[in-house]
């Protein structure tokens, strides 16, 4: 393992400022992935900066978002109860996201910004990754493609993006808030996230030095009535092969408003803006949601070892829909 200098924060702006003027320093808070990586060889900062010990964890509510703190655990914010009652298919992900002995070391900060699953990424003996080295190439291309993305994919990387409750938030336009050495921002959670394009290392808008310090959800009234389906080669402790989050309002049997995320498929959490322009105003029922299901999918890219999940996303987004509009099959 790379030799590494430790330091522990004291409060924010001083993490933020150490890891601003060091190019090879970063932050570490729960360590379920960093650890990991750093283990494997694939990273090998030169300072890590310890912020566990920083009053950004925590939960507060107001009538119409949710404020949870970046070091909030996963298992902390599934525990929420406004959580399990307002935002039900946030709850579902988090719970199918990771072990419960991972979720309470897991912070939601550091969910968001896991790295890619693929074997060959996590394999430095591995010399063709252009995300791990930009410009070696892509041994998935050529290789095991299983666990990888047919969304959002280029000739570059097909690396799928593996957070669960990612796929929720995205649906709902959760915001980011971010603390940099010139401020803060807020960053949509939607335009967070960078499709892998011809430069797959760089996978999120942060500078660096920039430090998530707050995921804001809102508690928006269609999430009420929400669900989220993961679809899996065994039943636990396992990423997605598909996966699928929807929230619907529905009037008199036709859908109103729809939010449709997905995720095993996309190289970022995958915002289905076509499948619910198909939804918004149709009738909720079958033809609808097959002709959604085949919108989601419409810009799929497969590859032989990917083509299977065109129809296996198509049939999780339709068992969702059925499941949340109350619908028969
Ligand atoms: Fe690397 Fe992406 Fe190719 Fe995997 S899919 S080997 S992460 S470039």
């Amino acid at each position: 393992m790379h030799p590494f200098e430790y330091v522990r924060a004291t409060d924010s702006d001083q993490a933020v400022a150490v890891v601003t003027e060091d190019p090879s320093a970063s932050y570490l808070a729960g360590g379920t992935t960093q650890l990991d990586l750093m283990k494997d060889g694939v990273l090998d900062p030169d300072r890590l900066v310890d912020i566990t010990r920083l009053p950004l964890g925590g939960i507060s509510h107001t009538d119409s978002s949710i404020r949870v703190g970046a070091l909030t655990t996963m298992e902390e914010l599934a525990a929420d109860p406004v959580v399990r009652e307002r935002l039900p298919f946030v709850w579902e992900a988090l719970l199918l996201g990771a072990s419960t002995q991972l979720r309470n070391m897991a912070t939601i900060g550091g969910n968001l910004l896991q790295r890619a699953r693929c074997r060959y990424f996590r394999d430095p003996t591995v010399a063709a990754c252009n995300k791990r080295s930009p410009g070696s190439g892509c041994a998935a291309i050529a290789g095991i493609q299983r666990m990888h993305a047919i969304l959002g994919t280029s000739d570059h990387c097909i690396a799928l993006h593996a957070s669960d409750v990612a796929v929720p938030l995205t649906a709902l336009d959760a915001l980011l808030h971010v603390q940099g050495a010139d401020g803060t921002r807020t960053v949509p959670l939607t335009q967070f996230y960078l499709p892998p394009g011809d430069t797959p290392h760089i996978e999120n808008v942060l500078r660096h030095g920039e430090l998530i310090t707050a995921v804001e959800i809102p508690l928006l009234p269609a999430a009420a009535r929400s669900h989220y389906i993961k679809v899996r080669d065994r039943v636990s402790y396992e990423f997605a092969l598909t996966s699928a989050g929807v929230a619907l309002v529905q009037e008199d049997g036709v859908i109103r408003e729809a939010r449709v995320a997905l995720g095993g498929v996309g190289t970022v959490p995958w915002r289905a803006w076509d499948a619910e322009d198909v939804l918004r105003d149709a009738p909720a029922g079958a033809d609808t949601f097959l002709a959604a299901a085949r919108a989601a999918l419409g810009g799929a890219r497969p590859l032989p070892g990917t083509a299977f999940k065109v129809e296996l996303a198509q049939r999780t987004l339709i068992r969702t829909l059925e499941t949340v509009a109350g619908a028969e099959s």
